[in-house]
């Protein structure tokens, strides 16, 4: 065995604890660069502020959770869900991985068609697929995921009309001991409606009852939830066997893993607390495992799994705008980020790095966005070191549903970046300009011309 190299003993302060002589410790280190590229240059070259993708977290993030999965059961099918991020770039990372598209509106479903996912690879729920929309997935032999009765007569007829039998599963609703209930979507379990709901369509014999859908929550912190859940899938599709003889082809559990975020109000950070996917694979496998098919009556399990994955690789970087003092006293940062691009600081506690040497002087203060709006509060009381104008920083885990659920209001939207493998930064959305936004509106002939001009 060689020798040990000698390494240079480095004396570090002790930040542990809660308060010591310099003050309360900053629990903060400066994050200076995504996947080696430095936030100073991402910031030079694409502006500020800025969303940044890590393409190497997405990729370890599916590979863990498709191993959680895979290594505790046989048959395992992710399908990525397009509304937690349907940048295309995103949507075909996933599917390099082998994702298939989860979508939820007609825009998405002709999203995942342009990212060439074969139309029997594409899962469509959601309550509102219009007849249009609905003959499309028909005719690509889709999965159609029926939401309400309306729905299910709706598609017998159209069937019928069409001379089709499509592959349709029931999306289900239930009490997984996790309230408020999510029993918007679906048909109930409990009293009965789902199992109606599959009794209409086999009699109908018009369409192909091959799965059974559900999705109970999101942001779930109960394996439990799903373990109740999966049983009473399982219960679904064994009765489906008995009584009909009819083999359920897969099951189908949604989405909903948390991702290591806090909640607003948690007494502790998400990291801490959040049940790993791992957890949760074991609660749903070895309840459908349990249950008493056979190995080859085994359902296809498949994941909608969207925030888990793709959270902890989206950065948002940005710059202060100014630092000032509130009447109370209490010290505000202005940042050139608001609410309307990050959406999800209205339920987390994002946490906020400065992207340079900061002092270890920290004080607590309220970070605002740029908008002249009083809503707009990306932290309500956060600790941070002192801030000054220019000054560059990171929030953390901005992967999911900001890039879908952002808007126009006072401020545009920023560019998104990726960082490849190879440490490679491209652009995959641009930045947009009025241009861009204006670009659908109409202003009436009669309205082009006012006298407020001098000429
Ligand atoms: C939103 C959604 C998902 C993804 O949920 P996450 O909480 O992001 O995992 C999956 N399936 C359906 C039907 C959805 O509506």
């Amino acid at each position: 065995m060689s020798k040990l190299r000698y390494e240079r003993p480095v004396l570090k302060k002790m930040n542990a604890g809660v308060m010591n002589k310099f003050g309360l410790r900053t629990e903060f280190a400066p994050h200076t660069h995504i996947d080696g590229v430095a936030v100073k240059k991402l910031i030079e070259n694409y502006g500020s502020p800025l969303f940044v993708i890590s393409e190497r977290q997405i990729r370890k993030n599916f590979q863990a959770a498709n191993r959680a999965f895979k290594t505790r059961y046989p048959k395992v099918q992710f399908a990525w869900s397009y509304k937690t991020n349907y940048l295309d770039a995103i949507c075909n990372v996933f599917h390099q991985e082998g994702s298939w598209a989860e979508v939820v509106s007609g825009f998405e479903y002709d999203k995942a068609i342009k990212n060439k996912v074969p139309g029997n690879k594409i899962i469509f729920n959601g309550p509102d697929k219009t007849e249009a929309q609905l003959k499309k997935a028909i005719e690509n032999d889709s999965l159609i995921h029926i939401d309400h009765f309306d729905e299910l007569f709706y598609l017998i007829e159209l069937c019928d009309r069409m001379n089709k039998r499509p592959r349709v599963a029931i999306r289900v609703n239930m009490d997984t001991g996790v309230y408020p209930m999510w029993d918007r979507f679906g048909f109930n379990y409990e009293n009965g409606q789902a199992w109606n709901a599959i009794n209409k369509i086999i009699a109908s014999d018009k369409l192909d009852l091959v799965g059974l859908h559900c999705h109970i929550g999101t942001f779930m912190l109960a394996t439990s939830a799903y373990a109740t859940a999966a049983a009473k899938m399982c219960d679904l599709a064994w009765n489906v066997l008995q009584k009909h003889n009819r083999l359920i082809k897969y099951i189908d559990m949604g989405g909903g893993f948390p991702s290591s975020n806090t909640l607003k109000g948690a007494y502790l950070p998400g990291s801490d607390t959040v049940p790993s996917v791992d957890d949760f694979a074991e609660a749903i496998t070895s309840t459908i495992l349990n249950y008493g098919f056979k190995q080859d009556e085994l359902p296809l399990l498949i994941l909608e799994t969207g925030r888990a994955l793709i959270d902890d690789a989206g950065f948002l970087l940005g710059s202060v705008i100014a630092s000032k003092r509130l009447s109370d006293g209490r010290r505000a940062t202005i940042m050139d980020f608001g609410v309307n691009i990050l959406f999800t600081s209205f339920w987390y506690d994002h946490k906020i790095t400065p992207a340079q040497e900061f002092s270890h002087h920290t004080e607590d203060m309220v970070v605002f966005g740029p908008l002249c709006m009083n809503i707009d509060v990306i932290r309500d009381s956060v600790n941070l070191p002192l801030l000054q104008r220019g000054d560059q920083v990171v929030v953390h885990k901005v992967g999911a549903y900001n890039m879908t659920q952002w808007m126009q209001f006072i401020s545009m939207r920023p560019a998104v970046v990726m960082i490849d493998m190879e440490g490679v930064d491209h652009k995959i959305r641009k930045a947009e300009t009025l241009e861009y936004m204006e670009e659908a509106e109409v202003l009436p002939e009669y309205l082009l011309k006012h006298n407020l001009s001098n000429e």
